[in-house]
């Protein structure tokens, strides 16, 4: 049990150390000090009646010799007269120097005098005097009464009294009692002036000592301290002021030196800032020319060299970026924007740009989001796509086998904001218990031989950590060696009521089920979860073959099935005939939506016409919707429509069959220009299901020169890509045509819904536009368009 505060001060602690004498010496007092007076007075007065007595036995010694009883019992009787009238006979120095005139009040209650013949004793007489109450009060004293005869002290008798010194004892009593209470009235007085002198002299000056070092505790030096003294305390205090002093001195000192180090290092992040920023601009100077120079006539060597120039200049960009984003969180400057985001496209996004990494295809790539996470939300998307990057680049990069894994889950939900947990796991090298401490501070590197292996500049994470500081959110890592590492963080975005567009699947109940055939059993479980979550039932395979063979006898084969099919996986026997092979196991109203995990098997799909689209992973969560609601209306529109749209063969795509007639002259050339494989590929898909013949262009520059080779009847034109946009593309083959006198079709395919978009596009000459995704009514309308 603890004791209370009080008990710990010191001024109780005084008061407890007097208060503890003066009891002491009560007790010393009533224990030991009266009973030892008492003891002493009883024998002071033993000693001075024997005395008395012996005087009278002296005198009566003769008649005792003579046997003169009556002359012994006269001088006996006048004896105790004179004694109980307080006669001088009594006087007793001891008595006297207390202040009493005699023995203290004692008085004979009795006497007896024994006479003495030869052997014999004989008692004499016997004084008649009345006996004292109490045997303590009595005091018997014996003594011989001797006679001289012939020089020889012969014993003639003895006389025997009691006294009673009740009185006596009672005036010591008083006596003692009035000394002690004398003496401790004294010893208070000495007590509380002791208490007194050690308050003034000890306790306080202590307590402004302790008051004093509790205020330099909280920063304040100028708490007043007990007056100078030359007593221990004193020189105490006198120290601990110097002390402070110093103390304070030294504080001041290092404040200085904090505040020039800040500024210090705030004027080099400043100029960092600043230096970044100017080379930013020459930078995208180089970059820009750098992409003029590779569309003018180069030899191979040269477009080699120009692109070799092109990549490492926008690395050096990249890193400059980074150095930016950091000194601009050191001077406290990164401040973060507030729009509305949706977080799929955010993460799908982030992840489908780092698959095209060449480690990535190794790799796994995986993503979940809860489904209770509100998809729309507010906050500056491009931070957070910065910081995912960064850590799912790191995790890619410190990765060679297994799997990269985002999972984002709800940590707590109001009506206005939701706090989310972001978790990036991978199995890759891990990082040591040391090192793991240093992983967020700027510079740091976990192994410096991974500069050498991996480069990087050791910002990343730094750069991470303060944006989410900036964002009041926090992140952390956990990692094993060789066993993989996971990053968290956490960051609280607000929420807003926005349609989700990447859950637009409208028509759910065109679909009796969805099988999804994925080798990778999480890539499964995660994309038949998110279609559960568009109320489609799904069931999942490892392979084609174990579709087929579980479900050809149990299931209806009158369902209507979407089959989500890994192409990449399907082997050479499963790709001969598989229309028929799905048609007879998993139903005749089947339609395919193929995934692709590797961007370069693009021509694996040439030969797969039965396939209705092509997706490659990751998979965004709107591309997926976007396909299935894709499947849904390209199986909606009616043969009526498509004469009206005047394409030939489109008939016999609509109509289920995947035998497309393919008549040269009713078939179109169409130029698919587009950076995004995806993109490419599932218009590309689209337009041969059409019957039109295709050619792909990756970039604007690309569409240029193929569309000289090709001369394509229609080109279907991004808008933005790199090296050459669309637009610039455009510009230049109206430019070319000009000279030529021709005219092709072009037609824009834009991300963008603004009229000022579409504006610019019909501007510097496209001939109409399509929104992205392109649907397959929606390109026949524009194509059934005269050419302005
Ligand atoms: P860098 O530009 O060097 O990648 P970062 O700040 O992003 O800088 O990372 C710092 C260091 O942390 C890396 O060099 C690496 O050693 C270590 N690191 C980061 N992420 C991982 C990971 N997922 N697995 C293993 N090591 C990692």
């Amino acid at each position: 049990m603890k004791a209370p505060a009080f008990t710990q001060r010191l001024a109780f602690r005084i008061q407890l150390i007097l208060a503890a004498f003066v009891l002491a010496m009560a007790v010393f007092h009533i224990a030991y000090w009266q009973p030892q007076m008492e003891n002493r007075l009883r024998r002071s007065i033993q000693q001075s009646v024997s005395r008395n007595l012996e005087t009278i036995a002296n005198a009566a010694a003769p008649q005792l010799y003579n046997n003169d009883i009556t002359t012994v019992q006269d001088v006996t009787t006048l004896f105790i007269k004179q004694y109980n009238s307080e006669s001088p006979i009594k006087q007793d120095p001891l008595t006297q120097s207390r202040g009493y005139s005699d023995v203290g009040g004692t008085k004979v209650v009795h006497l007896e005098v024994f006479g003495r013949n030869g052997d014999s004793k004989f008692k004499y007489g016997e004084a008649q005097v009345p006996l004292a109450a109490s045997d303590n009060d009595l005091l018997r004293v014996r003594v011989d009464a001797n006679f001289d005869i012939d020089y020889t002290k012969i014993q003639v008798g003895e006389i025997e009294a009691s006294f009673d010194i009740s009185e006596a004892i009672e005036k010591e009593h008083a006596w003692l009692l009035w000394y002690e209470q004398l003496q401790l009235a004294f010893a208070l007085c000495l007590a509380v002036a002791t208490a007194l002198v050690l308050d003034r002299n000890v306790r306080q000056p202590l307590t402004m000592l302790a008051d004093a070092s509790q205020s330099l505790s909280q920063g304040d030096y100028d708490a007043s301290l007990p007056p100078a003294a030359n007593d221990e305390v004193g020189i105490l205090s006198t120290g601990f002021d110097k002390m402070r002093k110093q103390l304070r001195q030294r504080l001041d000192d290092l404040e200085r030196a904090r505040q020039q180090a800040e500024s210090a290092n705030q004027a080099k992040s400043q100029f960092i800032a600043n230096m970044s920023h100017e080379i930013r601009t020459p930078m995208n100077s180089i970059l820009g020319l750098s992409e003029l120079l590779a569309q003018t006539s180069l030899d191979s060597t040269q477009k080699a060299y120009v692109s070799v120039f092109s990549e490492s200049a926008k690395s050096l960009l990249a890193i400059i970026n980074e150095i930016l984003d950091f000194s601009k969180i050191e001077v406290g400057k990164l401040k973060l924007d507030e729009a509305p985001f949706d977080l799929y496209e955010v993460v799908g996004d982030t992840l489908k740009s780092l698959s095209f990494s060449p480690k990535s295809s190794n790799l796994e790539l995986l993503y979940r989001v809860t489904p209770d996470i509100p998809s729309h939300l507010v906050g500056d998307a491009n931070r957070l796509r910065q910081v995912l990057f960064n850590l799912v680049g790191n995790a890619i990069k410190f990765t060679d086998e297994g799997e990269v894994r985002i999972d984002i889950g709800i940590v707590s939900v109001d009506s206005e904001s939701a706090k989310l947990h972001f978790q990036i796991s991978d199995t890759g090298q891990g990082i040591d218990a040391e090192q793991l401490k240093l992983i967020f501070e700027p510079f740091e590197q976990a192994d410096n031989s991974n500069t050498r292996k991996h480069g990087g500049t050791g910002l990343g994470l730094a750069v991470s950590s303060g944006i989410l500081e900036a964002a009041g959110g926090r992140i952390w890592v956990e990692s094993t060696v060789n066993d993989g590492t996971t990053f968290h963080f956490e960051w609280t975005f607000g929420k807003t009521d926005s349609a989700c567009s990447s859950e637009a699947i409208t028509e759910k109940s065109k679909y009796d089920r969805v099988v999804v055939i994925e080798p990778h059993h999480i890539h499964r479980e995660l994309l038949q979860e998110t279609i559960e979550r568009w109320d489609l039932p799904t069931s999942g395979y490892a392979s084609f073959q174990d579709a087929i063979n579980e479900t050809s006898d149990k299931d209806n084969h009158s369902d209507r099935t979407l089959i989500l099919m890994d192409l990449g996986h399907l082997s050479d026997e499963d790709r001969a005939g598989l229309n028929e092979k799905i048609k007879c196991s998993l139903g005749a109203e089947a339609t395919i939506i193929g995934t692709l995990s590797d961007p370069t098997q693009e021509n694996l799909i040439q030969e797969l016409p039965e396939v209705d689209h092509v997706l490659i992973k990751p998979l965004k969560l709107s591309e997926l919707a976007n396909a299935i609601q894709g499947t849904i209306e390209q199986h909606e529109i009616q043969p009526a429509d498509l004469h009206a749209a005047s394409l030939p063969h489109a008939e016999a795509t609509f109509t289920r069959d995947p035998i497309v007639d393919s008549e040269e002259d009713h078939a179109l050339t169409v130029l698919v220009a587009d950076d995004v494989a995806s993109n490419r590929i599932l218009v590309s898909h689209l337009l041969k299901k059409l019957g039109h013949k295709v050619f792909i262009a990756v970039d604007g520059e690309d569409a240029v020169e193929r569309w000289r080779d090709k001369k394509p009847d229609v080109i279907l034109m991004d808008i933005q890509m790199p090296n050459l946009d669309g637009l610039e593309a455009t510009k230049k083959i109206r430019e070319l045509e000009s000279e030529e006198g021709t005219h092709v079709k072009i037609i824009a395919a834009t991300a963008g819904a603004l009229i000022a978009d579409r504006e610019k596009c019909l501007q510097v000459g496209m001939d109409d536009y399509l929104s992205k995704p392109i649907r397959i009514d929606d390109f026949n309308r524009v194509l059934s368009h005269k050419p302005r």
